[in-house]
């Protein structure tokens, strides 16, 4: 399943392709694409429409087009764009050059969705936080959202409200970064430690980025190489890269979650060494 790291890779393709180019044709021939909307009223809107940006929201990749509309694309599962005629293609793109951009999905999980721009931002701000590369997502802001929260740790930064654009994957390799352990009660976390969970949040998708994604083999992300930098996920028993103690897997949130158990301490050792004084007044 994309995460940040695979969309900003996809967005970046894509606006090399798009920016400042003109739709000549589009054809929509999925119509669970974009639901509940007709894919033919879509497909005559985009048409004739010039790219002005490709730009990215979390896991969303946002088409602004210079009819005042602005196109979204949650990529879900295996969506994806393709400049080579592909298998399971649900729309096509055709350029005024007559170059063509194919949006693949072997799942069928993606969306589409046409907005009014402003509308657009409004869609996406209700249902995601701060972008964690830019500098809105501060240590304090994440402290704020873990503040009192019981969920695991893991669960909290899960909610693209906390973190957009983080998923199970990038999830386990901030919490490694942090050596935070996966379960620790959210609302636990000292000071120092939101502080190095941010750090670990940002590092790992910055790798995620210069390695263009995980390629988990299923053909979606081809070409990434991030999945051969994983420290945690997928690791288990597998020795940990700082201690050598092999890697375990749990499960948190109904989510497969690889961790160390010597660098990431559990619940009981961690709070016993990083309680917080004032969270009792
Ligand atoms: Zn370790």
């Amino acid at each position: 399943m994309p995460e940040l790291p695979e969309v900003e890779t996809e967005r970046r393709r894509l606006a090399a392709r798009l920016d400042g180019r003109t739709l000549a044709a589009v054809a929509i021939s999925d119509s669970r694409l974009t639901r509940p909307d007709d894919p033919a009223a879509i497909a005559a809107t985009l048409a004739g429409a010039r790219v002005e940006a490709v730009e990215r929201r979390g896991k969303y990749i946002a088409v602004r087009l210079s009819n005042g509309r602005t196109l979204l694309v949650h990529l879900r599962m295996t969506g994806g764009f393709r400049y080579e005629p592909a298998t399971h293609e649900r729309a096509v793109l055709t350029l005024g050059d007559g170059a063509r951009v194919a949006y693949r999905d072997v799942r069928r999980f993606g969306t589409w969705s046409l907005h009014e721009s402003e509308e657009a931002d409004e869609h996406l701000a209700v249902r995601l936080g701060p972008e964690p590369l830019e500098r809105g997502f501060t240590p304090r802001f994440l402290a704020g959202r873990l503040a009192g929260r019981s969920a695991p740790v893991k669960a909290a930064i899960l909610d693209q409200r906390t973190v957009a654009g983080l998923g199970n994957i990038y999830a386990d390799e901030s919490l490694w970064r942090a050596r935070i352990n996966p379960l620790r009660e959210a609302g636990s976390l000292g000071t120092a430690e939101v502080s190095a969970l941010r750090d670990g949040i940002r590092g790992a998708l910055r790798a995620g980025i210069r390695y263009q994604g995980a390629d988990l083999g299923d053909g979606a992300y081809a070409g990434g190489r991030m999945q051969e930098r994983f420290r945690a996920y997928g690791r288990e028993g597998e020795p940990c890269e700082r201690c050598g103690t092999p890697i375990e897997k749990i499960r948190v949130a109904g989510r497969g979650t690889w961790y160390c158990p010597s660098c990431q301490p559990p619940p009981q050792a961690a709070s016993s060494r990083s309680r917080r004084p004032s969270r009792s007044s």
